[in-house]
């Protein structure tokens, strides 16, 4: 039988394998932590019984998934909830801007500014699965909606700087500008918005869920389906040589590029390694999670009904702290995403005590402890908060890195989203999978189409060793 090896179960990993097992393939997946998921593990950090994200929390893009959509993963327990309004993002002044799955809500709640949201994002939302479907592959392919993929590519390829100008309220703009943090980067550079008008677009079409138990109710889910199609998943085997893979015919490598090259050396194409080495990684974060007695005491209202609350002040508050975090800089008031998974999930909680959930954009590999600045932001919109936190957990770059080696420095995101690296990753190629060694490939985040847990690099780099095997007469269709 043919067979795969696939390092690393994080959701990339265990879509491929899900999706070579179910097309005949003997697939078995090593993973060096204790617990599958990776960027979806979830338990608890802060006292027992409250159940905490430790990384991926809200899933536009994962509902969104043209694969996981096929997958039927709530057959294996993944079951989507929604809070009432998806993000909030307060201002100074007490008012906020709320994006709710509704496009006529959101716009209503957006004063003057709200038709010029729908038009912003009537057709987006409107053509988000097909879009999707061309963006979550790789940029040089053949699109399938030419027409679609043509109207967003200008708009994508703007600053958010320039785009967030479209608005003339500072609730529409810094409601923008939060989600295009999401970039993780400078919102002055070129493709910025790009991310902005996606994951809010995936919102207006799916919402922003969380999975019910915590995000490793995916991979729980994805893992199923594998062993169900006969697939096996080894946990604390850690791979660092090529001579600690066992025989297979394809190799699937969920890491970090740096990583693969460590582990594969020089059979790797001098031409492919540089491009390897050269890979940007994305600043980094400092996660915090809290235990909370009752609720976070937000001055507006909507941010007590919001999934996601967005911290950072006005569009250009946001945008200078962002700067400043590309530059390696601290600031004092860094843009912080705060997760109340618990009003849609209720079983995170335990009777009025609540897993709170908190990150901030620090510079790449920050040493310090930016614990007290996420305090400090989220006491800002909502005074009083620090007389509910009954216990703490701060981790940074290093503890994130020491978790899950794929997030180098505290970078959550697997590399950088500047210049061509938004979308040509790792390398410029048309398929950007291989790794250039015959039956080896890279399926992590640092792939087409990038962060999230979505499954899709996964996916496209499944369909990439698919192909391979079918020249080598190894697979058939
Ligand atoms: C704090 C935080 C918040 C986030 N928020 C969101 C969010 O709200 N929504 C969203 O969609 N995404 C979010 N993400 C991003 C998302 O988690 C990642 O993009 C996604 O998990 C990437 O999946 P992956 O399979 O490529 O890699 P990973 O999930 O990182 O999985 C890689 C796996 O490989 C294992 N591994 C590494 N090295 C080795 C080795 N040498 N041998 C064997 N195994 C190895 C790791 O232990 C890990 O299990 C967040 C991430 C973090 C950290």
């Amino acid at each position: 039988m043919t067979t795969a090896v696939v390092v690393g179960a994080g959701p990339n990993g265990l879509a491929a394998a899900v999706h070579l097992a179910r097309s005949g393939v003997e697939v078995r997946v090593l993973e060096a932590a204790d617990q599958i998921g990776g960027g979806t593990r979830s338990g608890e950090a802060t006292l027992p019984g409250l159940i905490h994200d430790y990384a991926s929390a809200f899933h536009p893009m994962g509902i969104g998934s043209p694969y996981l959509a096929t997958l039927d993963l709530e057959r294996h327990g993944l079951t989507w909830r929604w809070a009432e309004i998806d993000c909030a993002h307060p201002l100074d002044d007490g008012t906020a801007g709320a994006l709710h799955r509704s496009l006529v809500a959101t716009a209503a709640g957006l004063g003057e500014d709200g038709p010029r949201w729908q038009r912003m994002f009537g057709d987006l939302s409107g053509g988000f699965d097909a879009l999707a479907a061309d963006l979550m592959r790789p940029v040089l392919g053949v699109p399938g909606h030419p027409l679609r993929l043509a109207a967003f590519g200008p708009r994508a390829l703007l600053p958010a700087t320039v785009t967030a100008r479209w608005w003339r309220t500072e609730r529409a703009r810094a409601l923008f500008g939060g989600v295009a943090a999401h970039a993780f980067g400078r919102l002055d550079r070129p493709a910025t918005s790009a991310v902005g008008l996606m994951i809010t677009a995936a919102g207006h079409r799916h919402g922003w869920p969380v999975a019910e138990g915590g995000s490793r109710s995916i991979t729980d889910a994805l893992a199923a389906m594998l062993v169900e199609h006969g697939g096996a998943i080894d946990t604390g085997v850690a791979i660092h040589r090529a001579g600690d893979l066992p025989p297979a015919d394809v190799v699937l490598l969920d890491l970090a590029p740096r990583a693969a090259l460590d582990i594969l050396g020089d059979r790797v194409p001098p031409r492919i390694a540089r491009a390897y080495r050269r890979f940007r990684h994305a600043p980094g974060a400092f996660k915090v999670d809290y235990a909370i007695e009752g609720p976070v005491p937000w001055t507006n209202a909507d941010c007590g009904r919001a999934g996601t609350v967005h911290l950072g002040g006005s569009f250009a508050e946001v945008a200078a702290a962002e700067r400043a975090v590309a530059a390696g800089a601290m600031p004092g008031r860094p843009f912080v995403l705060v997760g109340q998974q618990y009003l849609a999930d209720p079983t995170r909680s335990r009777g009025n005590l609540h897993p709170l959930y908190a990150y901030a954009h620090v510079p790449h590999g920050y040493p310090g402890d930016a614990t007290e600045a996420v305090t400090a932001q989220i006491e800002r919109f909502a005074p009083g908060f620090r007389d509910r936190i009954v216990a703490v957990v701060g981790t940074g770059p290093a503890g994130l890195a020491a978790a899950n080696p794929n997030q180098v420095g505290g970078d959550i995101i697997g590399g950088a989203n500047s210049g061509l690296q938004v979308a040509l990753r790792p390398r410029i190629a048309l398929d950007p999978y291989r790794i250039g060694v015959p039956g080896m490939f890279l399926c992590s985040a640092s792939t087409p189409p990038g962060a999230g847990a979505h499954g899709m690099c996964g996916y496209n780099a499944a369909e990439s060793a698919l192909r391979y095997l079918r020249k080598q007469g190894l697979a058939s269709g």
